[in-house]
């Protein structure tokens, strides 16, 4: 009965993980209100996800601090014990834990128990220096009124629609957030939208969310009886959802950039009336957050965003997401051109598209175990997952393709490398001539290709990428604004609902 077995070391993990949390807040924020063991248990042995599907948003978010997942995730990452596996089932089950005390104890509607109050400002601990190192790890990030956490900064929004089923067009849209800037935060849930196609008014669609928004933002989030000033940092999503959030035009379109005021032109395919819209200028006035509100370029606009109402740069806070990008974007881009022909002047030889494939998946048994998924060949160029085509484009591809391509479309290749990682790496992005550096050679990379691949190649991804160093002097590393950790957790939503419905079938 390998499915039962599964399941029991699955909620051993889950009580496991429950009693270390508790033992670790107890610890470090001397909680009064101690649950009893007994007590856990019971709560596990009764474990019921809040995922309410309706045409209407259902939120579940955070009631208590410790019950915010972001803030969980750092106070478990160094409690001492990481012998233990951690297994996409138990992280499916600590999900439905929180989302089951939230369930319990929601508050939301209550805004003024948003957060239970907890003596962050005691310093009495039994374990002394432990506890210490603890405490000043997280007040490292104190904000300004030294409260531990800077929310002002750090919370990231994510808005994604996901197919629920591939027999019915059901989909979720879930809204999600993240604390930025955290070791091991995870994402949680604001707020979740169901039907059968992507909402059809955005303004519908985020009315709960903005004046929930605005409410933190007027009154900021009272924790420990003090006040911490609340801002969202980021939006992150891809150019549809980005398009549907702010009611502009999408990414098709010829005004559809949402950084400067290009327009696009239509390049036909060879021998076909079809084509798509292209964005060959790099040199065009840049859009602001006041450029956005007063409309001054109308064709961009199609109506007003609620999102407007509330304390966010249009333009700069809702940043380009690298894995859409550069990974989902031109490197499969640059592939499908290399391996397919797609782009007419490059395709290559069958003897050589044999040697791409075949090094790629021999390289692959050589990765260290901090890649999550192995690298697969060419062949599969349709199913590789953005992971996989981030490790080619940051680790592997300068490698693989010395051999494989021809020098001009090599060194093409290398502009486009060595670009996004000097605007991923943590160190080198805080420098700003390196920044300057990145936002030269990401610029002449997207200006060779109209030469290298023809006019059609430098499409919005391709154009986008002249924008991508402005995101680096605004936040850092790119990486630290991708949508890779949403993605992961949008998997685990659609797990969750699986699972629900399973039970309910038996
Ligand atoms: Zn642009």
């Amino acid at each position: 009965m390998p499915r039962v077995n599964s399941r029991c070391k699955a909620v051993v993990s889950l009580r496991q993980q429950q009693r270390r949390i508790r033992a670790t807040l107890e610890r470090i924020y001397l909680v009064d209100e101690v649950v009893a063991e007994p007590n856990i248990a019971a709560e596990s042995s009764s474990i019921q996800p809040e995922v309410n599907c309706s045409s209407s948003m259902n939120h579940l978010s955070d009631c208590e601090v410790y019950n915010v997942p972001g803030i969980e995730a750092v106070l478990t990452m160094d409690d001492g014990d990481s012998s233990e596996p951690v297994d996409e089932e138990s992280d499916v089950d600590s999900y439905l834990s929180l989302y089951d005390s939230d369930s319990q104890n929601s508050c939301y509607g209550s805004d003024e128990n948003l957060f239970k109050n907890i003596d962050w400002s005691s310093s009495e601990s039994e374990n002394g220096l432990e506890d210490e190192v603890k405490k000043k790890r997280l007040l490292s990030n104190s904000g300004p009124l030294g409260c531990g956490i800077e929310y002002s900064k750090e919370l990231c929004v994510n808005v994604d629609g996901i197919p629920l089923y591939k027999s019915s067009r059901s989909q979720f849209w879930p809204i999600l957030g993240l604390l930025r800037n955290i070791d091991g935060a995870k994402p949680f849930v604001i707020g979740i939208f169901e039907g059968t196609s992507k909402p059809l008014d955005v303004n519908l669609f985020l009315e709960d969310f903005v004046r929930e928004v605005k409410f933190l933002e007027t009154n900021g989030v009272i924790l420990n009886g003090k006040v911490i000033p609340f801002k969202i940092s980021a939006i992150l999503c891809d150019a549809p959802a980005r398009s549907f959030l702010t009611d502009v035009k999408g990414h098709t379109a010829y005004f559809g950039c949402p950084k400067c005021e290009t327009k696009g032109k239509y390049a036909k395919n060879h021998n076909s009336k079809k084509g798509r819209v292209t964005f060959p200028t790099s040199n065009a006035r840049l859009r602001n957050n006041h450029s956005f509100r007063t409309r001054r370029q109308a064709e961009h606009h199609k109506g007003r965003s609620l999102l407007e109402e509330l304390n966010l740069d249009m333009v700069l806070n809702i940043p380009l997401d690298s894995m859409h990008l550069c990974d989902l974007g031109v490197m499969k881009k640059l592939m499908l051109a290399w391996a397919k022909g797609k782009f007419e002047r490059v395709k290559l030889s069958k003897a050589l598209f044999c040697l791409l494939d075949r090094l790629m998946c021999s390289v692959s048994n050589f990765m260290p175990t901090i890649f999550c998924r192995k690298l697969r060949g060419v062949v599969d160029l349709d199913r590789l997952k953005s992971t996989e085509l981030r490790q080619f484009r940051l680790f592997l591809g300068p490698v693989i393709l010395k051999t494989i391509l021809p020098i001009q479309l090599y060194q093409h290749f290398l502009l486009f490398h060595y670009g996004t990682r000097i605007l991923s790496d943590p160190e080198l992005s805080g420098l700003p001539e390196m920044i300057s550096y990145a936002d030269k050679i990401l610029k002449l990379f997207v200006h060779q290709s109209k030469t290298l691949y023809g006019k059609k190649f430098v499409s919005f991804n391709v154009h986008c990428l002249t924008h991508l160093a402005q995101e680096a002097t605004t936040y850092g590393s790119i990486d630290t604004i991708t949508c890779y950790p949403f993605e992961n957790f949008l998997q685990i939503l659609k797990t969750l609902l699986k699972r629900v419905q399973s039970h309910s079938l038996q």
